[in-house]
């Protein structure tokens, strides 16, 4: 499996969450860095992108040699990084999962504004399954979600860009952790008792991840949706304080 995303210097969200994920569910971890970040659990202190022609040239040495069976792709930061790896994903055929990531937990901005309409327009009609949050949802689409009765209205207006399925993640809103999984005619809730644990640094990036790995395993969406939040449920539970501020979730629980 590929991940297309953002180095975190930290090791609980990006790249390094990424290749935790497929490492810890059995599938052989792949990068393609697109952006460093100088980051720990008290925020994001840098970023700086990779040229598009460095993203290209790792996309193109591991797809044409060793092929993928899942891409997922994670921190684009800027709307010719979006254009590019759109440009990369029309070509395979694996099932791809697009994490559109914006804003982190502490506010720190992993995408140019200017490059929301190159996700909406290019990467969100790539997606096999798309998983905004619900800051990303409001960002992406105008729907605000106050509670989950909205997050249907959130799932079809995610799928008018035209990604084959949505997974809404709502574990920002209070109550259990919801998530609803959705191609417009069969609709998941997947739902999970809430752990009181701040330490949740990652936790979309590995859902995304995990996502992507049980598909290159061979299963079908909605059985690897159920299959990814289990797992992130449980790395969320074992999260561990490291740092001052946020730790990350445990992707070895
Ligand atoms: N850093 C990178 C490189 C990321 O890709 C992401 C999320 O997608 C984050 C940080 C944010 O992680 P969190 O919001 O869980 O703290």
């Amino acid at each position: 499996m590929l991940a297309v995303a953002g180095s975190d210097s930290g090791g609980g969200a990006g790249i390094q969450a990424d290749l935790k994920t497929m490492l810890a569910l059995g599938v052989h971890g792949m990068s393609v860095v697109t952006a460093v970040t100088a980051q720990n659990s008290l925020g994001v202190q840098g970023a700086w992108e990779l040229p598009a022609e460095a993203v290209r040239a790792q996309y193109r040495s591991v797809v044409d040699d060793i092929g993928v069976q899942a891409v997922k792709t994670g921190m684009l930061a800027s709307a010719g990084l979006v254009e590019a790896v759109a440009d990369l994903l029309a070509g395979t055929d694996a099932p791809v999962v697009v994490d559109p990531v914006g804003v982190s937990k502490h506010g720190d901005s992993l995408l140019a504004a200017s490059a929301l309409e190159a996700v909406r327009r290019e990467l969100l009609p790539a997606a096999t399954v798309a998983t905004p949050n619900l800051d990303e949802v409001t960002r992406l689409t105008g729907v605000c979600v106050q509670s989950e009765d909205d997050l249907p209205r959130a799932a079809d207006a995610v799928l008018a860009f035209g990604p084959r399925w949505a997974l809404i993640k709502g574990g920002h809103l209070a109550g259990d952790a919801v998530d609803l999984l959705t191609d417009g005619t069969e609709t998941h809730w997947l739902r999970a008792p809430r752990h009181d644990n701040r330490h949740t640094h990652g936790t979309g990036c590995t859902l995304a991840s995990a996502v992507a790995a049980e598909l290159a395993r061979g299963r079908d969406v909605p059985q690897a949706a159920a299959a990814a939040k289990a797992y992130v449920t449980g790395a969320i539970a074992a999260g561990f304080p490291l740092g001052g501020g946020i730790g990350p979730v445990d992707h070895a629980w």
